[in-house]
């Protein structure tokens, strides 16, 4: 029988001086390395560049992290191409092979854990807190997937007499992964070695804004002796690249993690079938969320203000996961605003390489533009009662403060739409079935909480609110591979959970084999 035994990797304590310095040296080490070329990668061959993208430091907007290769159509099909040919060996080699690969990724990730950390400082203005959690995040996706295939690796027998049994699986093919900028390490790391372990082979297409970062990876897949053409590192504009990427016969499954108007665009063109396809194609879409945490008028406010700034301003609020509504009952409104609005306001904002900052700029201008456009909007549907003046920042990098408004409607677009940005709307309601029914009403089923100290009401909760990764009495954001494995429903996605059992069955098909003896 199987046994789990994996360990979620712990976060590094950055309370501890020692910890501080190796980090405030990875930061002056990598400065070093400013503006380097990451060329595309296919079949192991580093490729000329024809066109280059400058990534950007989102801190510090004139500071180039790197020059990031943009990869053409023609060598999105040689990337394909590539993969195709590589799928045959890699998906003959036993599974429990496959799985010491990740091993030997996650050892890798493991030692130069700062340095990753680090490059995403850089490149994604990650904090450092959250910087840190990214890379152990990737190092869990690894030796978890490493662990469930090597379990899903074993056929499994039904045998009676006069006939034997054999149910197993099979990888399906050449996967296209298509990664965010805001979990710029984890969340491409688990695509990635989801589909790798369960034997595809992989074409990465990291975000524009995190290609430096997925450079990275792509060299430590090398190191760890992943064969040529297995994985290949193919950055570059969506907008060229995509339509290849997700409409080539011989891609047989597509992975995104983004944005919803993305998403269902994949969705719609993978779809797609032409007289040269030889299966269907397989497509995971995870997409955005409008969460709500519920404060109950018995809650303990302390723990309840500190659980919703977390979850609404912790990364500037770009996290599928943020909260970004808050309903609170009638009796603790006005204590809870008050205290929730001084909380939040005195966060720091600032450079995500200083280890004060807990909130530090958005990915880049069209994201600045996008949420300040929100702010102003918050100025006519609502009451702003806290709005960060970040104006000491200006012209540095793409920094916007907490904002909280009050007196919106359920049916606004501040309270409709996804804003990925440090932007909250706050409800008062009178009864607790009103705060369900706003907190449900929204397209998106990704996290939701509530703070309460009654069992009652907690049960209310879980039968009633909608959303694939519930949390009482804390907060929404955080999920840890294997303890809580991640994703939504509704408009927030296709796909089983990430970091949970049934994710790598999306990468595998179930063959039954039958002998009459
Ligand atoms: N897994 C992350 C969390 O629980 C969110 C992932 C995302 O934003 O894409 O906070």
């Amino acid at each position: 029988e199987f046994v789990p035994v994996f360990q979620n990797e712990p976060f590094s304590d950055f309370s501890l001086e020692e910890v501080r310095e190796q980090m405030e040296a990875a930061l002056e080490d990598i400065s070093n390395y400013m503006g380097e070329e990451y060329p595309v990668v296919i079949n192991g061959r580093i490729q000329e560049p024809h066109e280059m993208l400058l990534s950007r430091n989102p801190s510090n907007s004139s500071q180039i992290v790197g020059r990031v290769a943009s990869a053409t159509p023609d060598q999105a099909e040689e990337a394909i191409d590539a993969a195709r040919r590589a799928f045959k060996e890699w998906s003959g080699i036993e599974a429990k092979y496959r799985s010491e690969y990740l091993e030997l990724i996650a050892n890798e990730m493991r030692d130069r854990r700062f340095e990753l950390a680090a490059w995403m400082v850089y490149e994604c203005g990650k904090p450092w807190v959250e910087a840190d959690a990214d890379v152990a995040e990737a190092i869990d996706f690894c030796n978890y997937y490493a662990e469930q295939m090597r379990f899903l690796g074993e056929p499994r027998h039904r045998d009676v007499p006069g006939e034997e049994n054999s149910y197993y699986y099979r990888a399906r093919g050449v996967v296209v992964v298509i990664s965010p900028w805001n979990f710029p390490l984890a969340i491409l790391t688990g695509m990635t070695v989801a589909a790798l372990v369960s034997g595809n082979t992989v074409i990465m297409k990291p975000a524009e804004q995190s290609s430096v970062i997925a450079a990275k990876l792509m060299e430590i897949f090398s190191n760890a002796g992943i064969p040529s053409g297995v994985v290949n590192y193919l950055p570059g504009n969506g907008e060229d690249i995509g339509p290849v990427l997700v409409n080539s016969p011989d891609v047989d499954m597509v992975t995104f993690t983004g944005s919803r108007p993305v998403g269902l665009e994949i969705n719609r063109s993978a779809s797609d079938t032409d007289q040269r396809q030889h299966s269907v194609r397989k497509i995971i879409a995870e997409m955005g969320g409008k969460n709500a945490i519920i404060v109950d008028a018995d809650a303990d406010l302390d723990e309840a203000v500190q659980g919703v700034v977390q979850s609404a301003f912790s990364y500037a609020g770009q996290k599928c996961s943020a909260c970004s509504r808050v309903i609170v009952m009638e009796d603790v409104y006005d204590q809870f605003l008050e205290r929730l609005v001084e909380a939040a306001g005195s966060l720091v904002v600032g450079a995500a390489e200083h280890p004060a900052t807990t909130v530090g700029p958005v990915i880049d201008k069209a994201a600045l533009d996008r949420i300040n456009e929100y702010i102003e909007l918050a100025y006519e549907e609502g009451d702003v009662v806290l709005a960060t003046d970040v104006s000491e920042l200006e012209g540095e990098g793409y920094y916007v403060g907490p904002h909280i408004i009050e007196n919106v409607a359920s049916e606004s677009r501040l309270a409709q739409e996804e804003i990925f940005g440090p932007v909250l709307v706050v409800f008062k309601v009178q009864k607790l079935n009103e705060a369900f029914e706003i907190a449900n009403n929204t397209d998106y089923a990704l996290t939701g909480g509530m703070y309460s100290r009654s069992p009652k009401n907690l049960q209310q909760a879980r039968l009633k609110m909608i959303c694939g990764n519930l949390y009482l009495n804390r907060g929404i954001t955080g999920a840890l591979v294997d303890r809580q494995p991640f994703g939504g429903f509704r408009m927030s996605g296709i796909g089983t959970k990430a970091g949970g059992p049934d994710y790598l069955h999306q990468f595998l098909i179930p063959i039954n084999v039958t002998e009459n003896t």
